[in-house]
């Protein structure tokens, strides 16, 4: 192979686009520069499984740039809730993990599109007084099988509350997603829905 061939192999075609230190996306795919991260009362823990790879449409390192009380880990387990945020937490029983499990808003008699459920999956009777006190809330970034992945081996999340949502509006994500969640949200529309609100909740009090 001549100089001049090898030379043109290897224009733009193969050249790899290079990807944004900070969310970690394709350049051409980075917002960060229009991102002012949101202070918000309700803090945030993103756990993203190890396999998650989805660079183009993953949207767990966004979700963290947005709120400047959130924290994204990427592993498979953690001791407790804790070591997971990387502080300490007074009662893990006031953290709530967006559930994946079968319980779906529809199936359940309410016209709310976040509900408290309990352990098998009925309404809690108290919504108002349990989401109130909801200060922080854990989401599960990855496919189905891998949220799922991480939430069996996270024992300390039987201490957290459950959340489930019933959104009224088809995630803007939508068909482009490999595998899509139970509620169809992306990590970055449920952590907003959740925090919006839960939010609305403190301020009624
Ligand atoms: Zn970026």
């Amino acid at each position: 192979m001549s100089r001049q061939s090898e030379a043109d192999n290897g224009t733009a075609a193969t050249e790899a686009i290079p990807d944004c230190p900070r969310c970690h996306k394709p350049m051409p795919l980075c917002v960060c520069d229009g991102i002012t991260p949101i202070e918000t009362r309700i803090s945030l823990l993103i756990l993203q499984h190890p396999q998650e790879q989805d660079r183009a449409l993953g949207t767990a390192r966004l979700t963290a740039m947005h709120f400047a009380s959130a924290v994204l880990k990427i592993g498979l387990s953690w001791p407790s809730l804790s070591r997971a945020l990387g502080g300490p937490v007074a009662d893990p029983s006031r953290w709530a993990v967006l559930y994946l499990g079968s319980a779906k808003v529809a199936d359940l008699e309410t016209d709310r599109d976040i509900v408290a459920i309990n352990r098998k999956g009925e309404i809690e009777d108290n919504q108002r007084a349990i989401l109130k006190d909801i200060e922080g809330i854990v989401l599960l970034d990855g496919t189905w099988s891998q949220a799922k992945a991480l939430w069996w081996r996270n024992a300390w999340m039987l201490k957290c509350k459950r959340v489930v949502l019933g959104p009224k509006q088809p995630s803007r994500y939508g068909a482009l997603r490999r595998e899509p969640r139970a509620d169809g949200l992306s990590t970055i529309e449920a952590a907003a829905m959740l925090l919006a609100r839960l939010l609305c909740f403190l301020d009624a009090v």
